[in-house]
């Protein structure tokens, strides 16, 4: 396989003959001259059929070939500055290896409806292609932080028996002899006990969320990443949220030139929005900026999409809201030693109204706090016991946070939408395909 042509490496090819296996993605003739545009998962590219210089096979074939059709073509790279990706093949000899049926999804606009219904051949769209190498990209940019960081990879488990994030969202199964299993809304609690025997953790797996808002922002099924930290506290936590923001803007973007142009994403916006400081303000003053531009809030409710877009177009960088009421927090978050209705936490919302991409917090230390918390939001006590016991061996200052990869992967690329943002998305009215 090793010696195999893709198309991604056209360029080192240039004068040479090759072979591409993919797919018809389009074709058109100009009299004596034919076109097939092929893509083969790597990259589109051109291929021209002219009468003499391919044979006779080649062309009667082209006029059997539909779109998606599988073929092996073989002919010459050459440059050509206005062809799709900068090259193109003078075509030689062309094999059909299936000739595919009437294809749905033309080269035309469908409904998001239909597409979603079609999602597995949507998936070949040029524009979907690109996304999800961006998250390919992305993904690995950031496993590549967490190692370069010092951060130790923890596997946490789905099946729980304990509650993350709310009780509202969760999903049950029956667990044999053990009562009720829930999916896991976060790796986070699990990661709280690992920074006691490795220090710096994340966690980077599937979570679960029986979200019944139909919003563009929440999927039922999503990728988190969690990263939790020992001796830090929010600040710290936050300064390390940026640094990790940064890096893996400014590497998904070095990797992805040509998937951010098929997606029209501006590359030099996106870094030029994380190489400044962030902008890091109270939720006091974020309730105090919402009001000043007539959006009608109260202190005490929560910050929800249509808030965060008026607060992301007041900054050109991300923005931190830090420090909530500890009402709307989670109970493991740790309170403000002088405002006692806060919480020490931090949600960092994306520019350009694509929302919040991460909540981070200091964890609570005193047992006796954390003990009134899981009471006062009436969580079943006997499955905390494990979670209490981290505060009674050498317990610590600590802090983490939780990143959503499909938001941040629809903020990179520029998407309204993140259902666009993962292969398969899952949402309270959609399970297949
Ligand atoms: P929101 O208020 O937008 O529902 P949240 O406060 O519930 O978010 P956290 O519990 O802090 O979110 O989760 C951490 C991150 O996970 C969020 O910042 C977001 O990027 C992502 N996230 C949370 N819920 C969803 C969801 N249902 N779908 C996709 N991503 C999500
Ligand atoms: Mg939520």
């Amino acid at each position: 396989m090793k010696d195999r042509f893709y198309i991604r490496d056209a360029p080192e090819y240039a004068g040479e003959s090759v072979t591409v296996r993919g797919w018809v993605y389009n074709k058109r003739s100009h009299g004596k001259v034919k076109f097939l545009i092929l893509r083969d998962g790597t990259g589109f590219m051109q291929a021209v059929l002219v009468e003499g210089e391919c044979t006779d096979e080649a062309l009667d074939l082209f006029g059997d070939l539909t779109q998606e059709s599988s073929v092996i073509a073989s002919g010459t790279i050459r440059k050509e500055p206005r062809a799709i990706g900068g090259y193109e093949m003078s075509l030689d000899t062309l094999e059909v290896v299936h000739i595919a049926e009437d294809y749905p999804i033309q080269p035309k606009e469908h409904g998001p409806e239909f597409l979603l219904d079609n999602r597995h051949l949507w998936l070949r769209s040029r524009r979907q292609w690109a996304i999800l190498r961006v998250r390919d990209a992305l993904v690995f940019s950031i496993r590549e932080y967490m190692r370069e960081n010092g951060f130790v990879l923890i596997d946490t488990p789905i099946l729980t028996g304990s509650i993350g994030e709310e009780s509202g969202t969760l999903f049950k199964t029956e667990y044999f002899d053990q009562g009720v299993a829930y999916l896991a809304q976060t790796g986070q609690l699990y990661l709280e006990a690992a920074i006691f025997s490795h220090n710096k953790v994340f966690d980077f797996g599937p979570t679960f969320r029986a979200e019944k808002s139909k919003t563009r922002r929440h999927l039922t099924e999503f990728w988190m990443v969690d990263a939790e930290v020992a001796f830090c506290d929010n600040y710290e936590n936050m300064d390390i949220q940026e640094d990790f923001i940064r890096a893996i803007v400014r590497k998904t973007v070095e990797r992805c030139p040509e998937e951010l142009e098929i997606l029209e994403r501006d590359a030099e916006k996106l870094v030029s929005e994380v190489e400044r400081p962030f902008a890091r303000i109270t939720y006091d003053e974020a309730i105090e900026l919402l009001k000043s531009k007539d959006f009608k809030v109260e202190w005490g409710s929560d910050i929800g999409g249509a808030a965060e877009t008026i607060i992301s177009e007041n900054y050109d960088t991300p923005v931190f809201v830090y420090n909530y009421p500890k009402k709307i927090k989670a109970f493991y978050m740790k309170e403000h030693p002088e405002r006692t209705e806060l919480s020490l936490c931090s949600d960092l919302i994306a520019p350009e109204g694509y929302g919040e991409i991460i909540g981070g917090s200091q964890r609570e230390e005193d047992i006796d706090k954390l003990l009134a918390r899981i009471r006062e939001e009436k969580l079943p006590e006997e499955a905390y016991g494990w979670y209490l016991d981290l505060r009674k061996f050498g317990s610590v200052p600590h802090s983490g946070f939780g990143l959503g990869v499909e938001r941040t992967v629809a903020w990179v690329c520029g998407i309204g939408h993140i259902r666009e943002a993962i292969p398969f998305p899952r949402m309270i009215y959609r399970l297949n395909p």
